[in-house]
């Protein structure tokens, strides 16, 4: 049953209105193969050795996951998939996906890359945000390293990454635009909270320019999300916040189980899932505050954000919150949002299919990882196929 003036996730129709029968097969196709954790290993293998051996795998990658999950190797050519996205009702987050830099001309690289894409998002009413990893911007020994044990080379450095950081949110505040910081690693996110509480401080004076992201996979954060409250509040700024589950799950706990201390990850899945909509409830409870960005692919989530903000008399497209998916990944929430007026956007990753490689390995291994999400994609496709053939 739907309930008045709710999205109903379950639409097919709205869902894939914005796919062709063939995109359509492509889907089933490449979430079939996701379905196999064996296939995804091997292959995840495979693609890792052809890319140290150089080993041109364009030709298998581009018409498959590459065209599932980015919008193309450059901003102009990712224009095609941004515009369908507006036409459908919902922005778009370009993401610069190149991974792994190791000198400062690289990082000097991604960070022009980046303010590449807050121009093209500057007067653009297609795009919402801006966004980067921090670990784009720094070498990630120094992010891993507290900077009260940085070499005078290393401060050096790291004035360096706190430059380009500041940089790109004083380019997004020229721009009219707003900023979102990934999280990461929980033994590099002290550093990256330290920066971007700073930035929010400098740059969220009147509304949200830059917003910070929350891992409720993590036990602490929490806590964390009422002490920036606090902060936030004495210090007279507003606080964008990215409310994210987490993406390094296994990797957290692989290292907290080496190194021998406690995973700072949650016990289990209720409880990750009973925070995250505890954070989403704290930060409707302080709009005053807060902005907030619901990245997440669960519906259940995305289904209690809309119906507290029925409940409290928020309008769907009230500027303080937003929703985001990532692209080739959960339509069946992005179009039915959109299709009821939410400020929703796609993260649309972008860049050379070799440096989008590791991102689209991760975005393999999640598929196949998290359970029931395949299946979930899998079955509404199907389900789709159906209905569009009863009508031929
Ligand atoms: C727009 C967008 C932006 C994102 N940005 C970031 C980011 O900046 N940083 C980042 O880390 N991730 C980011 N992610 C990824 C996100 O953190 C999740 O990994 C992913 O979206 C799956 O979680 P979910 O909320 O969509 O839904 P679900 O499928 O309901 O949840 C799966 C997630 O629950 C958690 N989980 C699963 N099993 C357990 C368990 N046994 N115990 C405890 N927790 C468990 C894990 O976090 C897992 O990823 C982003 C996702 C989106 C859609």
């Amino acid at each position: 049953m739907t309930r008045k003036g709710l999205p109903n996730f379950d639409n097919t129709e709205l869902a894939f209105r914005h796919l062709s029968d063939s995109d359509l097969r492509r889907g089933k196709m490449l979430f079939s193969l996701l379905s196999r954790p064996g296939l995804v290993a091997v292959g995840s293998v495979f693609a890792r050795i052809a890319l140290a051996l150089r080993i041109p795998i364009g030709w298998v990658i581009r018409p498959t996951v590459y065209a599932q999950f980015c919008g193309g190797e450059t901003i102009e050519e990712s224009d095609s998939t941004i515009e369908m996205l507006y036409k459908n009702g919902v922005k778009t987050i370009l993401d610069y996906s190149a991974e792994g830099a190791t000198t400062e001309e690289e990082l000097d690289s991604t960070c022009s890359e980046i303010l590449a894409a807050v121009s093209a998002a500057s007067d653009d009413p297609r795009h919402a945000f801006s966004v980067f990893k921090p670990s784009g911007l720094s070498l990630y020994g120094l992010l891993a390293k507290s900077p009260d044990d940085f070499t005078l080379q290393e401060e050096e450095s790291w004035g360096k990454v706190v430059r380009r950081i500041r940089t790109i949110c004083s380019s997004t505040a020229d721009a009219g635009g707003r900023v979102l910081i990934d999280a990461e690693e929980s033994w590099i996110q002290d550093n990256i909270d330290e920066i971007a509480n700073a930035m929010m401080n400098d740059y969220n004076r009147e509304n949200a320019i830059v917003f910070t992201t929350i891992q409720l996979y993590r036990h602490d954060r929490l806590e964390y999300l009422h002490q920036l409250h606090k902060k936030a509040v004495e210090g007279g700024f507003k606080v964008g916040v990215k409310l994210v589950r987490g993406a390094y799950m296994e990797k957290e706990r692989e290292r907290a189980e080496k190194l021998g201390y406690h995973s700072p990850i949650q016990p289990d899945k209720a409880s990750t899932d009973r925070d995250y909509d505890a954070a989403i409830e704290f930060c409707l409870d302080n709009l005053d505050v807060f902005e907030i960005c619901a990245g997440t692919h669960n519906s259940d989530s995305t289904f209690m954000l809309c119906e507290q903000m029925q409940k409290r008399g928020i309008t769907n497209d009230d500027h303080r919150i937003s929703f985001s998916q990532l692209l080739g990944m959960s339509d069946q929430i992005t179009f039915n949002l959109a299709a009821h007026g939410y400020n929703i956007a796609k993260y649309v990753p972008y860049g050379p299919i070799r440096e989008a490689m590791p991102y689209l390995i991760r975005r393999a291994k999640e598929n196949t990882s998290v359970a029931g999400q395949t299946t979930r994609e899998l079955s509404l496709i199907k389900q789709e196929t159906e209905r569009r053939s009863s009508l031929k």
